[in-house]
């Protein structure tokens, strides 16, 4: 079902992680960010849109990572975009034959069979540096950074008073980093939050890849959440976080993350020679 956040800014949760797609209504039908994961989810969501009389006009994916890059034949045929970036992540790691088996397999069990990939990961990537997503409607400003995966895009819908984080700013998850694709994940995190903060002031409604959509408040409060993590795992500080522990939504998945991204770190401090 679609709740509505802003005025024009719509977002259906999923049952998987409390991922949010986000529908954003334009002139001629609607911008449909990070679309869902479930089928039948996003099957509801075509009706729900078909019901009030709207159809998707553009996709945006916010970011790389499999849940947030699926689509459903329901939804019908619009150009889905992300950035540069995202876009080439996304093709890279989807162009051997196996992709997708490997995909299922970063999937809990029980949801593999409701996860439709025939059209995961099929989006244009705008050129590089655009400022805004190309469609009819309120006018979208792309904050690309590099925290949580590469080409991660945080969108600012400026007449709404609305931030779209992605995998940033979320109430139940961790700030989880990317390991894999950049020479310093600390720091481009914690670039990516000075990003945030720079807008903060202009944002009502701030709403997470996965988790509850913050009201004005909760924005600064959110980006200081994160960065209080961020900055105890970067100094092996004891990490006394809301997300994390067994009372949390997610909190023993996010303790066992936390306990992965420490070894992490450590890690590549040895490969550093820093410790
Ligand atoms: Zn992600």
């Amino acid at each position: 079902m679609l709740r509505q956040v802003a005025d024009g800014v719509l977002i259906h949760q999923s049952e998987f992680m409390q991922t949010n797609a986000v529908v954003v209504h334009g002139r001629g039908g609607v911008l449909l960010i990070d679309a869902g994961v479930l089928g039948d989810e996003m099957v509801c969501l075509a009706n729900d849109l078909s019901n009030s009389g709207q159809t998707a006009v553009a996709g945006f994916s916010t970011h790389p990572h499999w849940d947030h890059l699926l689509w459903h034949a329901s939804l019908g045929a619009a150009p889905r975009y992300g950035t540069a970036r995202c876009a080439a992540t996304a093709r890279d790691r989807l162009s051997d034959p196996g992709a997708k088996a490997r995909i299922a397999r970063m999937m809990p069990p029980d949801i593999i069979e409701q996860v439709p990939l025939e059209l995961l990961g099929l989006i244009t990537g705008l050129p590089a540096e655009s400022e805004q997503i190309p469609w009819d409607g309120p006018r979208v400003r792309i904050i690309e950074h590099q925290a949580h995966a590469p080409g991660h895009a945080a969108l600012l819908i400026e007449e709404r008073g609305v931030l779209v984080a992605g995998d940033t700013l979320s109430d139940v998850l961790i700030p989880l980093l990317d390991f894999g694709d950049t020479a310093d994940p600390i720091e481009d995190y914690l670039e990516a939050l000075r990003l945030l903060e720079r807008v903060a002031g202009e944002v009502d409604v701030v709403i997470p890849g996965h988790g509850s959509v913050g009201a004005a408040d909760q924005v600064q409060a959110r980006i200081d959440h994160d960065r209080a993590y961020v900055q105890a795992l970067r100094d092996d500080d004891a990490v006394s976080d809301p997300r994390v522990g067994p009372s949390a939504t997610f909190g023993t998945e996010m303790l066992g993350a936390h306990e992965r991204q420490r070894q992490s770190l450590a890690r590549r401090g040895e490969h550093d020679g820093r410790s």
